[in-house]
């Protein structure tokens, strides 16, 4: 596995590989690699000729207040992960070879950024994303990129952006990788300390609970929200919301008629949660 900080050593890399007939798979991360990451490098792996994984901790999508300063990073960890993974390429660029002095352009996807996250962490979010996804899209030039579907809402807006500006790009969503007692596995399970680990399985039991209950035949918004509504406030748990809406586009939904994206953010102890299902009634 090669580590590479500049733009330049990755297009030249990656074009030697592209000359000689081989495919290229991109898997981008902010770091501090789990079993998630791994899930992807994995399915990389076995689709492509060349891996890249980037590892970028994206400032633009922070918001005033949030976590940029004290996001984990452990670029050795990383490293030694991604190479077990068979990764070719780690591309570990400096935050001016992303952003030089001058740096003025935003990529701003709209509709489905509108709502969920794009409504609760602000629109920087889902504007510092696409802007760094089209930088990643440009320098590598992936055939694939893989993502988490633990990022519903962030898969939609990549998914837009590449139909929008034409990007030959195949974007694949790979599936949640939760802990074994159901947390959905994200870099910010650190912040957790020992109460809110506890605490913090309610999400996917939130899930769980709106899951059953459409598979009893309910499949009203209000009863689906309430019952997974239930579930967080016994954990003494205030959700940032709880919405059912179309897996396409976001659109909101009075009910399922077959298939609906349950999604759910939540602030526990010092850690902003995120999670989601796919929820499906038989015809
Ligand atoms: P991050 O480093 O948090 O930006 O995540 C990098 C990629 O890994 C994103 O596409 C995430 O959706 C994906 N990812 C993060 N956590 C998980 C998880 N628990 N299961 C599957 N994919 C994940």
């Amino acid at each position: 596995m090669r580590i590479m900080r500049t733009i330049a050593d990755v297009r030249a890399a990656v074009g030697e590989a592209r000359d000689s007939g081989s495919t290229v798979g991109l898997v981008p991360t902010m770091g501090a690699f789990h079993e998630g990451h791994l899930s992807l490098m994995r399915r990389a792996r076995a689709e492509n000729d060349l891996v890249v994984v980037s590892v970028f901790v994206n400032p633009t999508q922070f918001g005033v207040g949030e976590d940029l300063s004290t996001y984990p990073r452990d670029e050795q960890r990383d490293a030694a992960l991604a190479r077990e993974a068979d990764i070719d390429i780690l591309f570990a660029p400096p935050l001016t070879e992303v952003y030089p002095r001058g740096f003025a352009t935003t990529i701003h996807v709209a509709g489905v950024t509108e709502v969920l996250d794009g409504a609760s962490r602000g629109p920087h979010h889902f504007d510092g994303v696409a802007t760094v996804v089209t930088k990643l899209f440009q320098i590598v030039a992936p055939d694939t990129a893989y993502f988490g579907q633990k990022d519903a809402q962030q898969v939609l807006v990549v998914r837009r952006l590449v139909r929008d500006l034409d990007m030959p790009v195949r974007i694949v969503a790979c599936p949640i990788v939760r802990e074994p007692d159901g947390l959905a596995m994200s870099s910010r399970n650190v912040y957790l300390d020992q109460d809110a680990r506890r605490r913090a399985t309610a999400l996917n039991r939130a899930l769980d609970a709106a899951e059953a209950l459409v598979a009893a035949g309910r499949k009203d918004r209000d009863a689906v929200i309430a019952v997974a509504r239930a579930e967080l406030e016994a954990s003494a748990i205030q959700p940032e919301y709880v919405e059912l809406r179309s897996t396409d586009d976001l659109r909101e939904l009075d009910r399922i008629d077959s298939t609906a994206l349950l999604l759910v953010a939540a602030r526990v102890g010092a850690a902003r949660l995120i999670d989601n299902r796919t929820l499906e009634v038989s015809p």
